[in-house]
């Protein structure tokens, strides 16, 4: 595979940008090698300045479910564009997102759009503590919920991958009110709250955790964490950035019917531009600035032409059928890689809601942060080059989702599946 243009980019990007990347994980740092400069995409496909092309399995993190400059999405962009790009003002379109919103995820009563989903969660929790008049949250470790200084503690796949520890220029006065449990662990989470209660605001999960692979939750884990927030009169964020409209048309909170106080989104609802949005309860959402004392603002928040992108990227996802059918094709692709591995005797765990996928290179099973580590990240780097030179595009880094879109075809499941088995077998 020649990558000569790719790495003449990346030389050049390194002496004006640090790292040469704008998003630490987008380096190939936890992988080896160097980063694809890309050119174009198009459904399923990226194509890279040296003119190699992938089935793309990372669909920008999350946002591009219906795959790469979809046509309706264009049109809706290109429309909206013609009349301005940005008022500062209200505009019609915004309202129209909100109610999609509204309608389609079981616990927001009122939403409030930003720019980007470590926005709408740094939003959220500081609305969290106002609303309790309490300065405690508690995060699962390994899950992410964007930079912000506070949540920048055990946080998942970017810090994993480049193994720091806790950021520098976190002041620990801030981290000191941040507490974390594993994922998944009853037990260890009720102690902390049992500790701290009449101190937490709030208790902040991804319900699917995304961002150190996939793992989902247990069947009693989410359930009791509505059980005992609610005793404790703890707000409960769900961090949908990932999962909502992803999962289901209303998220995690619809596929597993536990209803949270506040919700975080991003990245779908904004259809590939840049977005976020938190919303929930009226009573909670009524305390935001200019309703309430919470102040919070943005000069492109509710921006027209990533609302237009995000309200036609919803129209076409609401559309009968769409959600069977990805959840088809993921099942074949996860069973397809599962048994590829196992045929090749690597111990590999497989993982999947939806069209979230985790393959992990360990014996598993997988349930939280320790077992996830458990990975042989270095076996991992090599399927990924594998699957590279065999026109497959996955996330580089093992403790990341692979995400399918509705252009993902038949046969490209069918090529992705057939190239796993022979990468697999020379590992
Ligand atoms: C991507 C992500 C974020 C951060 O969103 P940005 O738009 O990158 O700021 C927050 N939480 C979760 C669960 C995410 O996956």
């Amino acid at each position: 595979m020649k990558t000569t243009k790719s790495r003449a980019n990346f030389k050049i990007a390194q002496l004006a940008i640090p790292g040469g990347v704008n998003s630490p994980v987008r380096a190939f740092r936890s992988v080896g090698g160097d980063p694809l400069f890309i050119k174009k995409a198009k459904g399923a496909t990226v194509e890279d300045v040296d003119g190699n092309t992938f089935i793309d399995y990372v669909l920008s993190w999350g946002p591009m479910i219906l795959g790469h400059a979809n046509p309706g999405v264009l049109k809706a962009i290109i429309k909206a564009a013609q009349q301005g790009t940005s008022y500062g003002a209200p505009c019609q379109a915004e309202t129209d997102l909100a109610n999609v919103i509204i309608q389609a995820v079981p616990s927001i009563e009122q939403v409030r759009l930003v720019n980007s989903g470590t926005e709408a969660v740094m939003s959220a929790i500081r609305l969290a503590r106002a609303y309790t008049k309490r300065d405690k949250i508690l995060k699962f470790d390994g899950c992410y919920h964007g930079h912000a200084d506070h949540l920048l503690v055990k946080a998942g796949s970017g810090i994993a991958t480049l193994g720091i520890p806790d950021t520098p220029g976190v002041p620990k006065d801030f981290a000191r009110h941040t507490l974390t449990a594993p994922f998944n662990d009853i037990v260890a989470t009720e102690k902390l709250i049992h500790k701290h209660a009449k101190d937490l605001a709030a208790i902040i999960v991804e319900p699917v955790a995304g961002n150190m692979g996939v793992i989902p939750p247990t069947d009693e884990f989410l359930p009791w964490l509505r059980m005992i927030t609610q005793k404790y009169e703890i707000v409960l964020i769900f961090d949908e950035v990932i999962t909502g409209f992803r999962v289901h048309f209303g998220g995690a909170q619809a596929l597993y019917k536990v209803l949270p106080d506040l919700t975080c989104l991003g990245k779908i609802i904004g259809g590939g531009l840049p977005i976020g949005a938190y919303g929930g309860r009226k009573d909670i959402m009524q305390m935001i600035a200019p309703a309430g004392p919470v102040y919070q603002a943005g000069t492109l928040s509710g921006n027209p032409v990533a609302v237009a992108a995000g309200l036609e990227t919803l129209r076409q996802l609401k559309k009968p059928g769409v959600y069977k059918e990805l959840e088809k094709k993921s099942k074949t692709l996860a069973e397809g890689l599962g048994e590829s591995a196992k045929a090749a005797k690597i111990p590999y765990y497989q993982t999947r809601v939806g069209s979230m996928l985790g393959g992990f290179f360990t014996e598993g099973p997988v349930t939280d942060y320790t077992s996830a580590k458990k990975s042989n990240t270095v076996q991992y780097g090599k399927f990924f080059h594998g699957m590279l030179k065999k026109g497959v595009y996955l996330a580089p880094s093992q403790f990341e989702a692979m995400l399918l879109s509705t252009t993902h075809s038949d046969s490209m499941i069918k090529q992705t599946i057939s190239a796993a088995r022979n990468v697999f077998k020379i590992l």
